[in-house]
Formats: C-alpha cells, sequence, structure tokens
C-alpha cells in the first residue's frame, strides 16, 4: 500500500536521503503528480532508487532555487554535529525542508482531516507503546495502520480516512522535519539524555518533543521526569485537552495512574480501575505501567468502555526483543530482551523479574555496567559473552558469581543447567545484554533471534512440566 501525496501536484520536490523511507516518499509524490528529482551521497540509495524507475538528480551539481521543497530523509543531520551540505544548500536557496511525516499531514489535512492519528514521542518506550495504542485500537473495531519510526515508512501505510487509525512512532529528528505535525492524540512518554550529538542540548531536544504534544488536538503527557512534567504544566496552563500519566504520582487529581500494579482512571480526585497489570506478562515491569497508562490516555473517550480495554491489555503481544518471553521448560522461562543495548534498558528487565540467569555482554557501551549494581541481588548468576566479558567480570567482582561462556549458545547450556537445579518457582534465563551486539551479530533482532532460536531448542529437548 501506499499514500499518494496528492497536496503537491504540479510542485516541484527534491527528495534527498534514499533509505526505505527516502524512496517511498519519492514514489507516493510521483504517484500523486509532483515533478521529483532525488539523490543520496551514497550510491547504493542511488542504485535502489534508480531501479524503481525514480529519476536521479545530482543536487550538489542542481540550482536548487526552482524547487519547492526539500524532503529529507531523517537520518540526515539538520543541525548537529553540522548541518549536511544538503540543508546548507537548500536554506541558502529559501527551499522548505520537511520529511515524510510531514507530507503525510499535508495529505491527511487535505484528504481526512477528522481520521484518527495518533503520534507516539519520548526518548523511552516509543515502539511499545505505538505497538499497544495500535492494538487496543483494533480491540475496538479500527483498522490500525502502524508506522514511522518503528519500521514501516508512513508513506508506505494505506491512506488516512474513516475507521482507520494511523498510529505513528516520532523520533525527534521526524519531529523537527514536521512544522504541521498535528495528531489526533500526540502523547509524550519522557525526555531523558540521549541523542544529544545529534540535538546540540537538551533544551532543543525537549523543545522538539514539547511541539508533538503542543500542536496535537489532544496532548497525552507522562508527567514522571521533571522536564515532561514541566512541559504537561505548560500545556495545562494554555488550556488545550491534555490528559496527563504517572507511574510516579498516583493521587493526582485527573489523569491515568498505576497504582501498585493497578493501571486507574483518577476523574476529579476519585480512583476507578482500569486494569490490573500483575497478570500480563508483555506488560511486565513498571516502565510499562507508564507505556500502558499512556496508550489508554491515547483512546480518549473510548477508554471508559473498560471491559474492551481489560480485553486489549491482556492480549497484547508484546514486541519481540523486549522482555519477550520465549517458553518454559519445566520451571524454566527463557525471556529475550536483546533491545537491551544500554545499562538504562538492562536496568528496566532487572527491576521487572527476580530468580535471574543474567546473559549480558556484547560491545560495551560508555559506563558498562557500573549503573547496575544496586540489582545485582536480583541475579542469581552471570553468564558473560562477548567482548565486554573481563570488563564486566571486573565490575562484578565478588557480588555474585559469573561463568565466561564466550558465546550465546555456551552461556544458554550454562544458564539452563544451572537455573534447572534452582529451588525457587520460576527461575529465569534471560537475555539482556546491556551492550550492543555488533561483536558477534549485525544487529539486536540477530541476536535476539538466535537467543529465541537456542531457548526454543532447549524446550523442545524436555515437554512441558
Ligand atoms: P523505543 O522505541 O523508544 O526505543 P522500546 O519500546 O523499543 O522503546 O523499548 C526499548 C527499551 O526501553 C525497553 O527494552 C526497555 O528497557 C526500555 N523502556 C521501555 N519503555 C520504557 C519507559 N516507559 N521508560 C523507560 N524505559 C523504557
Amino acid at each position: 500500500m501506499m499514500t499518494p501525496i496528492t497536496s503537491f501536484a504540479g510542485k516541484k520536490v527534491a527528495v534527498f536521503g534514499l533509505g526505505a523511507s527516502g524512496r517511498i516518499s519519492a514514489a507516493a509524490l510521483l504517484e500523486g503528480g509532483a515533478d521529483v528529482a532525488v539523490w543520496d551521497d551514497q550510491q547504493n540509495g542511488r542504485d535502489k532508487a534508480a531501479a524503481m524507475g525514480l529519476r536521479l538528480k545530482d543536487l550538489q551539481i542542481e540550482d536548487l532555487a526552482g524547487f519547492d521543497s526539500l524532503v529529507l530523509a531523517p537520518g540526515v543531520p539538520l543541525t548537529h554535529p553540522a548541518p549536511h551540505w544538503i540543508v546548507v544548500k537548500a536554506r541558502q536557496a529559501g527551499v522548505e525542508i520537511i520529511g515524510d511525516i510531514e507530507l503525510f499531514c499535508r495529505e491527511r489535512a487535505k484528504i481526512a482531516p477528522q481520521s484518527l492519528f495518533v503520534a507516539i514521542t519520548g526518548t523511552n518506550g516509543k515502539s511499545t507503546t505505538t505497538a499497544l495504542v495500535a492494538h487496543l485500537y483494533r480491540s475496538f473495531g479500527y483498522e490500525a495502520e502502524v508506522g514511522g519510526n518503528i519500521g514501516t515508512p508512513i508513506l508506505a501505510l494505506s491512506p488516512p480516512g474513516p475507521g482507520r487509525v494511523h498510529v505513528v512512532e516520532c523520533s525527534s529528528f521526524q519531529i523537527d522535519l514536521a512544522p504541521s505535525l498535528n495528531a489526533s492524540y500526540g502523547v509524550l512518554l519522557n525526555v531523558t539524555p540521549d541523542h544529544l550529538d545529534r540535538h546540540g542540548n537538551m533544551q532543543n531536544y525537549a523543545a522538539i518533543k514539547e511541539r508533538l504534544v503542543a500542536q496535537a488536538e489532544h496532548a497525552v503527557v507522562c508527567i514522571d521526569d521533571a522536564i515532561s512534567a514541566a512541559i504537561a504544566e505548560r500545556l495545562r496552563k494554555a488550556g488545550g485537552p491534555i490528559t496527563f500519566a504517572s507511574i510516579t504520582q498516583p493521587t493526582i487529581p485527573d489523569g491515568i495512574v498505576l497504582e501498585g500494579t493497578r493501571l486507574v482512571r483518577r476523574t476529579a480526585g476519585r480512583s476507578s480501575p482500569i486494569a490490573d497489570l500483575a497478570g500480563i506478562a508483555s506488560l511486565r515491569g513498571r516502565h510499562n505501567g507508564q507505556n500502558a497508562a499512556a496508550a489508554v490516555a491515547a483512546l480518549g473517550p473510548r477508554g471508559f468502555d473498560v471491559e474492551t480495554v481489560q480485553k486489549g491489555l491482556a492480549s497484547f503481544p508484546g514486541l519481540p526483543h523486549r522482555l519477550e518471553e520465549v517458553g518454559r521448560r519445566g520451571k524454566v522461562l527463557y525471556i529475550n530482551d536483546s533491545k537491551a543495548t544500554n545499562a538504562d534498558a538492562a536496568e528496566k528487565a532487572l527491576l521487572s523479574l527476580t530468580d535471574v540467569y543474567w546473559i549480558l555482554g556484547g560491545r560495551a557501551k560508555q559506563g558498562g555496567i557500573e549503573p547496575l549494581k544496586p540489582l545485582f541481588s536480583k541475579v542469581v548468576k552471570a553468564y558473560l559473552v562477548g567482548e565486554a566479558a573481563e570488563a564486566f567480570a571486573r565490575t562484578i567482582g565478588e557480588a555474585i558469581p559469573y561463568e565466561f561462556c564466550g558465546t550465546l549458545d555456551k552461556a544458554v547450556d550454562a544458564a539452563t543447567r544451572d537455573a534447572e537445579k534452582s529451588m525457587t518457582k520460576t527461575p529465569i534465563v534471560l537475555l539482556s545484554p546491556a551492550c550492543a551486539s555488533f561483536d558477534q551479530f549485525s544487529d539486536f533482532e540477530k541476536r535476539g533471534d538466535k537467543f529465541r532460536e537456542l531457548a526454543l531448542a532447549k524446550i523442545a529437548e524436555r515437554p512441558r512440566a
């Protein structure tokens, strides 16, 4: 499917950056009747575009003054560390610089301004919340189109229209390129330091994220960090419709909050239950409480139909590689958290689990696993793989037993052997590496897929208890 961009018919548009989203943008503009020229610094992108029949034009030598717009891929630096040459050139020529989400917004304004459009941002939890919002809307009978930063480029989705909701994960880079982003529901999960290399400073980074909620018809803001709380307060004072969500302040008068493990709606200081998340494997951990609270808030008035919401939450399959339950061998539970490529994410896993046989390592990030020391008590034993093994062993020291395993298959063997001897009810073999995968795998997905395969083989060896 594709959303043709008819709102640029007859316009001259340059598209720079020919990854999947750039190529689809060019095709959607062409389909809608625009005059499109494409370019990329890399031969590979140019070849793929040419194979699709797109018209290549060397924008380095081309005069940009004749163009109405430049559509930029979100990976091309707009501001930091330095604007890319195409950005400098477009600015000099006075050509507007926009991204694919902006194209979608202008098209939606033209063909289906009333259609449902949920845009989600935050430093962490974007993909999970995006998937959960889509799943909940499906429980209400909507056709949900899911895309943006989560994977499928937004213009590769079906066009907006009645009975359909577009649920779109937005990185700050994408928001930066979407000046008229006006979601029906704009969701901000949290703002913590990240990507400062590409945004310069925290104020700039936060201001970009704030625009997504400030320009939405209805804002949803989680108020659990200082920056997001300040944003929520500004929006509340400005008077637009806003729903607060929180996992740290269960007594706010109005909003969706987490009380213990229960998701609760607060209305004028009174609580009414929504769902108990305790039994929902795909929403383990308080961080997922935040994601769930925000997702329910993004349902708007539909969220009052508690029965449907409960069913929707309980049937959420979760996303692969994020505390993904692979299965059980006897009482031993295998969990794949390969997406945990840093200590922050691994911390969420250890906070959510106990009796952990912890497989970790890979290519270490700065700071290693120092911040996780207070959580070592959750771990029965650590199984170290990859380049980071020696350094992690030094950090662990005498705190807990550990074993050098080198590779994932040896680690799964060793962890399974030990977990089977456990006297506790649910020993957990957890892959939560706190590291990038690049020393042994091309990406975290490949690493998680390998772990799942190894775990499933262990499970198949032995029938269920
Ligand atoms: P993103 O798309 O923003 O990277 P994901 O939903 O893919 O987020 O989750 C990535 C990791 O971030 C998870 O494995 C978990 O460790 C952590 N995480 C998820 N949700 C939250 C949250 N609300 N707050 C803090 N950390 C979170």
